[in-house]
């Protein structure tokens, strides 16, 4: 899973990182909050209402789920499975505390928290992105403050600073434990398992 504030990069780094690495699918998260501009729903998120989500919540479907800046935000638990059960490496773009629980409910998944280079470079870019009101831009960097204090619970950190160095520095982070995972998965459905 990959974590971090929002406005540092992570949706771009996963780009990045899914042209570098094959084989990794992204896992479509559902949300509360309205869709933005270009946004397609099934395919950004699976945009739900604030009902359904607490439906949904209370059924036990999501893997994690958190409230995000006045939305709610979670991880479908078919979403992973489907993927998993294909034998697809799965990557979550998730903020701190869905990273928090998905961590609790499976220790061996690989969470990597992406910094910015400063507090001024993540204002600058959730600026700059002009996705968010100026009231939204303050109550995300509010939180980004929060978050950021969390890095030193992550294994790996990656800073985003330059977009190509940073790619690399992820998928330097990812490759080794995705052919790790499939080594594993062969070695389970090869001959010598029983050996
Ligand atoms: P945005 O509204 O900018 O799309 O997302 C706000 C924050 O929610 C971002 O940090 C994003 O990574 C996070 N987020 C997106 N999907 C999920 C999810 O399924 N679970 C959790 N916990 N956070 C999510």
């Amino acid at each position: 899973m990959i974590t971090g504030p929002s406005g540092v990069g992570k949706g771009t780094l996963i780009r990045g990182l899914r042209e570098r690495v094959p084989g990794l699918e992204l896992s479509v998260s559902a949300t509360t909050r309205r869709p933005r501009r270009g946004e397609r729903d099934g395919v950004d998120y699976h945009f739900l209402s604030p009902e359904r989500f607490d439906e949904l919540a209370r059924a036990g479907e999501f893997v994690e789920h958190a409230g995000y800046s006045g939305h709610r935000y979670g991880t479908l638990r078919r979403e992973l499975e489907r993927r998993l059960t294909r034998g697809a490496g799965v990557v979550l773009e998730i903020e701190v505390q869905g990273a928090r629980q998905v961590r609790r409910a499976m220790p061996e998944a690989l969470a990597v928290f992406i910094a910015p280079p400063s507090r001024e470079a993540l204002r600058a870019r959730l600026v700059r992105r002009g996705t968010d009101d100026p009231a939204e831009v303050d109550e995300r960097m509010r939180t980004a403050e929060r978050e950021l204090e969390a890095q030193g619970e992550f294994a790996h950190v990656v800073v985003n600073d330059r977009l190509d160095e940073a790619t690399e520095s992820l998928a330097a982070i990812v490759r080794p434990a995705l052919a790790a995972v499939c080594q594993h998965t062969a070695n389970l459905g090869g001959p010598d398992e029983t050996d």
